[in-house]
């Protein structure tokens, strides 16, 4: 019988990934493609690059340990076609395999391509349930039902009660489903004080040849490779769990919402690589948070807010991204203004969004609230593009794929799918950005200006945002309170914040 394969992409590096239990180690092989092409889908950060490269070529390595024979297609490979379905193509074309397997593959472009790819060489694939996630996509839609709206917060009550992670019995640990009181801190005047300083993996060999690789194919695209640390391999992504338990868990609640300059990391747990590429499971990740409540007694709130993440946020975004294939598409606003050249420079007035684009390219990271409040903000109250949005999230961040990128982006920065899974547009002024941060200290605009010489962009699009909106926004409950400051304004004020508004906008290059 001819050889079989089992097709890992470089977002199921786990050996529990479940094409590799369908073939037969003496007789099958493992494929493994890097593709220039999905570097270059979008203009991909550097370290999104060498991270996806390493981390392949590395489980590559643990699979070969394992007694798996891997075929492994180079990045840099110039006797191969660009794309990864064509390589795939080329594959079949060359080894005649008699069937594919692989794990569902996390971005439908990709699924569709390969599928394609598979059926123009008459070779049977068959795509596998996801076992990652602890909904899986046939629960998910149960739950879903036909509701045209879903909420996050009834879905995470669901799956608590489901999985009876932090549960009592029928009732919440704590009686409370939720700390968000507890979890929304800023620093106040005097900052974040001592912050711990979290893992770095210092790139080995292979990394190293992966870096001299990303900047020769790939010398033009955005970002820096300078401070890499990303962990590689399961063993450095555990290790990784581990000091977040040990270190950041505790102060992770309270403060997950705060920003300070030049602080890109702060509590959080800079596990979404690791959990994105499959080194680690969600599974084991919440049943280490909660053992470190229930055997060292860290406070309820951290680790509940950090379940809730994770349970919650990253269970129910991945559901709602299969569930609505057209998330890509919508517009809901009709927004369709262009990126500002400083989106791929950081090179701005505006401190806040100067240290979140910044960081950004240095790291290939932002806090959710930095990616949330600060860029998706902007993007939302300028009336950026969505599509060209939510391809600069899954160009720059170090932990972007499309099933997770796409729904924050578009769904919950931009309110570009309308209420069909947020209450509201999350929109803000500067005085939510002077709370939350010391960004606006030294800022060359005043979030206390609205129009006028010093006046501060978000602040100033913040009211003609609502303004333009006020219809939508006065009926919706959550909403409200938007409208009814703006109905406080002479006519004229109104008229002059949407002039000013216009004029900043027609200059938005020069913010
Ligand atoms: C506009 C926008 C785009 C985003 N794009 C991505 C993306 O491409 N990839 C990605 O993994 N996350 C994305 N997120 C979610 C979130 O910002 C990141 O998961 C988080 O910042 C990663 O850093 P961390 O590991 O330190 O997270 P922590 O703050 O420590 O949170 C713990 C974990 O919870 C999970 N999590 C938290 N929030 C979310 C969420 N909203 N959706 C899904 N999982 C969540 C992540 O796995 C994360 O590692 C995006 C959020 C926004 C608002």
């Amino acid at each position: 019988m001819a050889a079989e394969i089992a097709l890992v992409l470089g977002d199921h590096l786990t050996l529990e990934n479940p094409a590799l239990a369908r073939i037969d180690r003496a007789r099958d092989s493992v494929l493994m493609i890097e593709a220039p092409g999905e570097a270059r889908h979008v203009w991909s950060h550097k370290a999104r690059i060498a991270l996806f490269l390493s981390a392949m070529r590395h489980f590559a390595a643990t699979l070969r340990e394992a007694g798996f024979r891997v075929h492994y297609l180079e990045v840099d490979d110039a006797s191969l076609p660009a794309s990864l379905p064509e390589r795939l193509g080329h594959f079949l074309a060359t080894h005649a395999p008699s069937r594919i397997w692989m794990c569902e593959a996390g971005e439908r472009r990709l699924a569709d391509a390969l599928a394609a790819a598979a059926a123009a060489r008459t070779t049977p694939l068959t795509s596998l349930a996801d076992p990652h996630f602890l909904v899986s996509m046939e629960a998910f839609s149960r739950w879903a039902g036909d509701k045209s709206s879903l909420r996050m917060e009834f879905f995470y009550r669901h799956v608590r009660r489901e999985t009876g992670v932090l549960m009592d019995g029928d009732a919440p640990v704590g009686g409370q489903w939720n700390f968000d009181a507890d979890n929304r801190k800023g620093f106040g005047a005097k900052g974040p004080g001592l912050v711990p300083t979290p893992p770095r993996y210092p790139p080995d060999a292979i990394t190293q040849a992966v870096f001299a690789t990303v900047e020769r194919e790939f010398g033009d695209h955005p970002g820096s490779l300078d401070s890499f640390g990303w962990p590689v391999t399961r063993a450095q992504a555990l290790d990784a769990l581990h000091r977040f338990v040990e270190e950041r868990l505790a102060a992770f609640g309270p403060f997950q919402d705060a920003m300070w300059s030049n602080e890109p990391f702060l509590w959080h747990s800079l596990l979404s690589t690791s959990l994105n590429l499959k080194l680690l499971d969600p599974r084991e990740v919440i049943d280490a948070a909660v053992r470190a409540w229930q055997e060292r007694r860290l406070p309820l709130a951290s680790v509940e807010g950090f379940v809730r993440q994770i349970l919650g946020w990253r269970e129910f975004i991945r559901g709602v991204y299969w569930h609505w294939p057209d998330l890509g598409r919508l517009n809901h606003f009709e927004h369709h203004r262009a990126l500002p050249a400083w989106f791929w420079t950081g090179e701005t007035s505006m401190n806040c969004l100067r240290d979140a684009i910044g960081q950004t390219l240095r790291h290939g990271y932002a806090h959710h609230i930095q990616r949330l409040m600060i860029t998706g903000n902007f993007a939302l109250l300028a009336e950026l593009s969505p599509q060209a949005v939510c391809d600069w999230y899954l160009a720059v961040y170090v932990d972007a794929v499309e099933w997770v990128e796409l729904p924050n982006t578009a769904g919950m920065a931009l309110h570009a799918c309308g209420p069909r899974f947020t209450s509201k547009p999350y929109i803000a002024s500067g005085a939510y950005v002077k709370r939350m941060s010391n960004h606006c200290k030294g800022c060359r605009y005043d979030p206390g200006v609205r129009v006028g010489p010093g006046a501060c962009p978000i602040t100033l699009l913040y009211w003609a945002f609502v303004d333009k909106h006020a219809a939508t926004l006065s009926a919706n409950p959550r909403t409200v309170t938007m409208t009814s400051n703006l109905e406080r304004l002479p006519v004229a004020d109104r008229q002059s914040i949407r002039t000013a508004a216009r004029d900043v906008l027609a200059a938005i290059d020069s913010l």
